[in-house]
C-alpha cells in the first residue's frame, strides 16, 4: 500500500541517535521562539528557524504519525510505545502557511504524536488528558499530488486530533476509543 520498510533494525536505529540528539536540541531552542510568537497571535507569522525535521514515522499499531528521533517512542493508543514502519518523513516547519500547506501541527511531548494545535482544545492524548505541544510549528502540505517522495492519505482525526494514515481499509487505534475518524484536508507528506 505504498509503505516500504526503509529501516531494517536496531543497528540502524542506533546510528540515528547521534542525529536525534541534535534534533532534540533544536526543538528546545525553537520552543522559546514559538512561545514569543504565541504571545501576539496564534496565527502570527512564523518566527522560528525554518527547516525540515526528519524521523517522523508511521506507527503500524495505531496508524498515527509520531516522532522517532528519541531513544523511546512515546505512548501508543494501541498499548505500549509506538512502532515505526515504512518511510522516514521529513516535515517542514516554521514556514508560511499557504492555500495548500496548513500551520499549527505540533509534536506532543507526552505521546510523541503529531497533532493539530489550531483549536482551543488539544484533542485526546493516549498518555492521558489532552496533547501537549512542544518545539517546532509544522506547516504540512495538503491536497497536492502524490510523488515518489510524497505520500498522500494522511488525515486529521476529529476525535483525538492526531495525524493518521488513512490509506488502509481500517483506520488504526484512536486515543478516544475505536478507530481514528478522518476530517478535512488530505495531506501529502514528504519522505526520503
Ligand atoms: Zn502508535
Ligand atoms: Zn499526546
Ligand atoms: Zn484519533
Amino acid at each position: 500500500m505504498g509503505l516500504e520498510n526503509g529501516h531494517s533494525g536496531a543497528s540502524s536505529r542506533r546510528a540515528f541517535l547521534g542525529r536525534a540528539a541534535g534534533a532534540g536540541a533544536g526543538i528546545i531552542a525553537v520552543a522559546a521562539a514559538g512561545t514569543l510568537a504565541g504571545t501576539s497571535s496564534a496565527t502570527a507569522a512564523p518566527t522560528g528557524a525554518q527547516g525540515d525535521q526528519s524521523n517522523w514515522r508511521f506507527c503500524q499499531k495505531c496508524y498515527s504519525m509520531f516522532f522517532w528521533g528519541y531513544p523511546t517512542d512515546g505512548v501508543c493508543p494501541a498499548g505500549g510505545a509506538h512502532s515505526a514502519q515504512g518511510y522516514n518523513f521529513v516535515l517542514p516547519h516554521d514556514v508560511a502557511e499557504t492555500s495548500t500547506a496548513q500551520r499549527n501541527w505540533r509534536f506532543c511531548q507526552k505521546c510523541y504524536s503529531m497533532f493539530f494545535w489550531g483549536y482551543p482544545t488539544d484533542g485526546v492524548c493516549p498518555a492521558g488528558g489532552a496533547h501537549s505541544a512542544q518545539g517546532f510549528n509544522f506547516v504540512l502540505p495538503h491536497d497536492i499530488s502524490e510523488t515518489p517522495t510524497r505520500q498522500r492519505n494522511w488525515r486529521f482525526c476529529q476525535k483525538c486530533y492526531a495525524m493518521f494514515f488513512w490509506g488502509y481499509p481500517t483506520d488504526g487505534a484512536c486515543a478516544s476509543g475505536g478507530a481514528h475518524s478522518a476530517q478535512g484536508f488530505n495531506f501529502a507528506l514528504p519522505h526520503t
